[in-house]
């Protein structure tokens, strides 16, 4: 039997478990630390002698029913579970557990697209349904619809969407594309979201609220229950798209740039999701950093304009999009253009092609504004190591205002290069008209323990940092849930002190998620 347990539980009590894990979903559906290889099933930017964040147990449920089922057995041992779509959350601890020990529920084999409606937009998907195969059920079928979807196309389109994760087409923005859940809840019950809770509604997809309070936002990044279905908004496909690029040479240009790009958002000229990257960032997508620079410190000014100007990516990039009739889009293009000249030294350009033709285009990035999933980005990550390259962070929501938003950059970008004396590398999604979610990507080489240490600590005092000026996570990794939650304490924590009071409610026994984004259960208060 394995030598990992789940927090409080004796050896009798999981081998009890277990045994009836394995007499409903057959052996080949469970997996055990010890006797099978759960590689899979860690955090692949863990290094590997850390084990600290590893399930004792994993179960492969392939129905609601049987969802159902595994959370009433665990109720009955007390057995802590986790729970991943895809298991994909690489920079946020990728498929593993928050607790070490707990039982993974995987949805890697839970996977289907129930229903794409052309007519209302709309599909249905299970829990492990992938972006790549949510493409792929569109195009299979013919429908004229365009997706909004990640950087990688491996991840859950559900998972990402209780993770508050982010997409790049009009539906991403502020994350409106999840329209009615089915949820398992911690005690084994189920329920429907919004005007599902009536039998047989026929706008359960299609109408975001119900009769009451919305519920919807409490199981995302919430331990409150288990979504085992939802609908996911789909636009039809423009008749015309255009990739759009700005690109600039001196940081501080990015105060105007980042000034233009608000009010082209706030007038609703650009929609969607646009994201800025720096030098170092979009060097990771296209070049290894051994070419540029062999020091271990951080790289310095001078080689980083260097390495701008080689690649043409400049010391900042801008992709936006714009999607619509050929005269709407040429009429904004024009505009856009007009306003992003006006920034010192700016370069702007953009290509362009039919909405159906998206797929044709050469650049991964343009095809990813356009809602194609792909595999591309995850270059990025081998910056520091090809074969064992690491990712942690953070993630702050910032006001978009130039000032605010180079305020936050060179904050993050002195804690990253001093305290983990890497590279900083920044991904930047503009998540709205108002707010910038500037993603520091503290980049290592998992094979090295010091490197990796220094990563993880300077994640954590970067959120520290951040708090002191202002800004709060909107996501953080699983080492960083405590920590970040503990930034939000306004009025004697007063937020953590009220879900605290729900998750007793609802999860007596507290075993879903324990510790989920700082929200822990009575049982295992004591832990956090
Ligand atoms: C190079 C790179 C690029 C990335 N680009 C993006 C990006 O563009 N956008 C983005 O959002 N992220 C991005 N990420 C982060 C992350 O990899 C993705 O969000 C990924 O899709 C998440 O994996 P997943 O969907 O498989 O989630 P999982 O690992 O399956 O789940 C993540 C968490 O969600 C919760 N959860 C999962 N399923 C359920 C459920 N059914 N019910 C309740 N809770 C559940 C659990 O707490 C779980 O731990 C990127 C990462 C890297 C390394």
């Amino acid at each position: 039997m394995t030598t990992l347990l789940p927090p409080g539980v004796s050896e009798e009590s999981f081998r009890a478990a277990y045994d009836e894990f394995v007499a409903l979903l057959g052996q080949e559906r469970v997996l055990l630390h010890g006797k099978d290889d759960l590689t899979e099933y860690r955090d692949p930017y863990e290094p590997e002698s850390w084990e600290l964040f590893l399930p004792s147990a994993v179960v492969h449920p392939k129905s609601t029913e049987e969802v159902q089922e595994v959370v009433r057995i665990a109720n009955r041992h007390t057995i802590t579970l986790w729970v991943h779509g895809a298991g994909k959350n690489n920079a946020y601890g990728g498929g593993a557990p928050g607790v070490n020990g707990a039982v993974t529920i995987s949805f890697r084999e839970f996977r289907e697209v129930l229903e794409i409606n052309e007519e209302l937009g709309y599909a249905v998907v299970s829990p492990g349904t992938t972006w790549q195969e949510l493409y792929d059920a569109i195009q299979a079928g013919g429908h004229n619809l365009m997706l909004s979807c990640t950087d990688l196309g491996w991840g859950s389109v559900i998972a990402n969407a209780t993770e508050h994760g982010l997409t790049y087409t009009p539906y991403g923005q502020d994350f409106q594309m999840p329209c009615g859940m089915e949820v398992v809840l911690p005690d084994g019950d189920v329920l429907r979201t919004g005007m599902g809770a009536m039998p047989n509604n026929n706008a359960w997809h299609l109408y975001k609220r119900g009769l009451g309070p919305t519920l919807d936002q409490l199981f995302m990044q919430s331990n409150f229950g288990i979504v085992t279905r939802m609908g996911v908004w789909l636009a039809p496909m423009p008749e015309t798209f255009r990739a759009c690029w700005v690109r600039i040479w001196d940081e501080k240009d990015v105060i105007p740039l980042v000034d233009r790009l608000r009010e082209l958002r706030l007038d609703r000229t650009i929609e969607g999701v646009p994201v800025m990257y720096n030098t170092l960032l979009a060097a990771s997508a296209m070049s290894k950093r051994t070419q540029w620079y062999e020091g271990d410190d951080p790289i310095p000014d001078d080689i980083i304009d260097h390495v701008a100007k080689e690649l043409q990516v400049g010391r900042f990039g801008l992709r936006f999009a714009l999607f619509g009739d050929e005269q709407v889009v040429e009429y904004n293009w024009e505009k856009c253009r007009k306003a992003f000249e006006t920034v010192p030294g700016a370069d702007v350009w953009s290509t362009k092609c039919a909405g159906k033709d998206i797929p044709n285009l050469e650049h991964p990035g343009e095809r990813t504004a356009g809602g194609i999933p792909g595999m591309t980005a995850l270059n990025q990550t081998y910056w520091y190591s090809e074969e064992h390259g690491g990712h942690i962070g953070a993630a702050p929501a910032v006001p978009l205002t130039g000032e605010e938003f180079y305020k936050s950059h060179l904050l993050m970008r002195e804690v990253v290069e001093k305290e983990a004396g890497v590279d900083y590398m920044a991904g930047i999604p503009i998540i709205n008209a108002r707010t910038v979610l500037p993603i520091a990507c503290i980049t290592y080489d998992t094979t090295n323990e010091e490197q990796s240490r220094d990563s993880y600590e300077a994640a954590k005092l970067l959120i520290t940092r951040l708090a002191e000026n202002g800004y709060g996570e909107y996501r953080t990794h699983i080492d960083t849930m405590d920590h970040s939650q503990a930034t939000f304490s306004w009025n004697d924590n007063a937020y953590l002190r009220f879900v605290e009071k729900l998750k007793d409610a609802v999860d007596p026994n507290g075993i879903l998620m324990p510790g989920k984004q700082g929200i822990w259960p009575e049982r295992l208060r004591p832990q956090r």
